[in-house]
């Protein structure tokens, strides 16, 4: 059974009792997480904030020297991650192993800023005074992921966190908590002082509202659903503890008439197929101009088709795994069904395969639909699944406005060859991203993060740094 890390010492839950993990593709159980309860979140927070004052204080490059052997550690149990990752989420193996690797990837990039924290000198009008800055890390920090890309969600908090001098206790989603646990035991093992990294896992209904209305948490760094952000702001309202959150989307991708259609089919494909399309940033709106509609549609329904084969993740030919959970596929087959009912073509896909290989899996196949009433569920919710619709444009200024027409933004892409038309998305699309000619991949270079209902604050970048630090002013006047 795994356990929590809490102040050093792998531990269960207080109350004894566990939570199955099970594999998307079977439905079989492959492990057990404790329980986590109210005293185990406790004893968590009370361990980091033990821990803080030391770990404030340390010096950045000794911080830094540490996520160096931290990101060593994680090299040396990639495969075993990997291994997990795909069994209790679902997604072929190789894609669990990039993303294993992107955790390593991500210590060093922010190990490399340890020690480059700094403040400002502010000149006052007062000869004989001036003004600094000074960066303090937040605190303790509360740090909540989701399912669909568990260590890169994880390691997009613990990462600035840990480089900025702030410790944490982190909850993964109790469907995916193996590869975290593992992760994190591995990282840990580089020798952090004890507190400074805990894990508390269990259910977000039950242990959730107690870590995030605590009063010894500083800040909380969760992505997920829209609808948990908005009640993990109320909640943290309570002790006005600061939030960053990264919550749903529905990327539109605008395809210009201008543009490399087989590039933009590709970029589409992978876009809303990669993790079974079950990716925040992943194209869920795709807008075509008139003139290239068909061309589009027809060689993208192609490789919808053909090239996203199904199956067991383990399996080397595998694209696309299962659904993670029977809900999930339910929830796409539903908003499917709703844009069918009221007039949709459905282009590829659209029915869960009947091959008896697939019968105990959560598996549904690359699906395609045009003619999508645009205020049917497809089009208004969030699709987290591998489905999408495609929508017929005339022009640019119809493609943004619809493009913008959503309580979302949090990614968006354009294919043109037009650096007017790209300069006029990269402006005028809400989003907190806009690819132009390119797929949507995140990079630990840039800041990343939503606009609307998509949340706020960033991850990524020397901005990530912000959402763990304060600026503090200091006046220095002549004694
Ligand atoms: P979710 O909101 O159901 O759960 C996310 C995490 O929150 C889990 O660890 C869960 O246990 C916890 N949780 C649930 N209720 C809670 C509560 N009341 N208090 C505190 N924690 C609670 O999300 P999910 O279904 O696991 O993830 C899918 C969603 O995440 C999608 O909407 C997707 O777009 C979004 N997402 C966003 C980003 C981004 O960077 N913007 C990245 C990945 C996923």
């Amino acid at each position: 059974m795994a356990q929590m890390l809490i102040g050093g010492q792998l531990v269960g839950a207080q109350g004894g009792k566990t939570i199955p993990v099970r594999n998307p593709a079977n439905g079989e159980s492959v492990g057990d997480i404790p329980r986590g309860t109210a005293s185990d979140v406790d004893a968590a927070l009370a361990a980091a904030a033990k821990a803080l004052p030391a770990w404030a204080a340390m010096p950045g490059t000794k911080r830094a020297q540490l996520m160096h052997q931290a990101a060593l550690k994680m090299h040396e149990v990639v495969d075993e991650v990997a291994k997990l990752l795909a069994l209790e989420q679902g997604k072929p193996l190789a894609h669990a192993k990039i993303e294993a690797e992107r955790v390593a990837e991500n210590l060093e990039y922010f190990a490399g800023l340890a020690d480059k924290l700094r403040g400002d000198y502010i000149p006052l009008d007062d000869p004989a005074k001036f003004g600094i800055t000074i960066r303090r890390p937040v605190g303790v920090v509360v740090a909540i992921t989701p399912w669909n890309f568990p260590l890169t969600l994880m390691a997009n908090k613990l990462c600035p966190a840990l480089a900025a001098g702030c410790t944490i206790v982190l909850k993964p989603a109790s469907t995916t908590p193996l590869a975290t646990q593992r992760a994190i035991e591995a990282i840990a093992s580089a020798g952090f002082p004890a507190g400074v990294i805990n894990t508390v896992h269990g259910s977000g209904g039950e242990i959730g509202d107690v870590l995030v209305s605590h009063p010894r948490v500083n800040k909380i760094a969760f992505t997920g659903q829209t609808e948990t952000g908005k009640r993990i702001m109320q909640l943290a309202s309570k002790n006005v503890t600061r939030v960053t959150l990264e919550l749903g989307g529905s990327d539109p991708m605008i395809v210009c008439d201008d543009a490399d259609i087989r590039r933009a089919t590709a970029a589409a494909a992978i876009g809303r197929f990669f993790n079974a399309g079950q990716a925040c940033l992943a194209v869920k709106r795709i807008f075509v101009f008139e003139k290239v509609a068909q061309e589009f549609m027809a060689k993208f329904t192609d490789r919808a088709s053909k090239e996203w084969k199904i199956g067991d993740q383990f399996a080397a030919d595998t694209k696309m795994g299962p659904l993670h959970t029977e809900t999930q596929r339910n929830e796409v087959e539903a908003q499917v069904a709703d844009a069918v009912k009221r007039g949709a073509k459905v282009l590829a896909g659209g029915e869960r395969p009947a091959a008896p290989e697939y019968a105990k899996g959560w598996y549904y196949p690359a699906t395609v639909l045009s003619d999508v009433p645009e205020d049917s569920r497809m089009a208004t919710e969030e699709v987290f699944g591998p489905a999408v619709p495609i929508f017929i444009v005339t022009d640019l200024d119809e493609a943004i406005a619809k493009a913008n027409a959503t309580v979302y933004g949090l990614g968006s892409s354009i294919f043109t060859k037009d650096m007017a038309k790209a300069r006029r998305a990269a402006e005028q699309l809400d989003a907190g991203y806009t690819w132009v000619n390119d797929i949507q991949v995140a990079y630990d270079q840039l800041p990343f993060g939503g606009v609307k209902q998509s949340g706020y604050g960033k991850e990524h970048g020397i901005e990530a740094l912000e959402g763990y630090t304060d600026k503090k002013s200091v006046v220095l006047a002549s004694g």
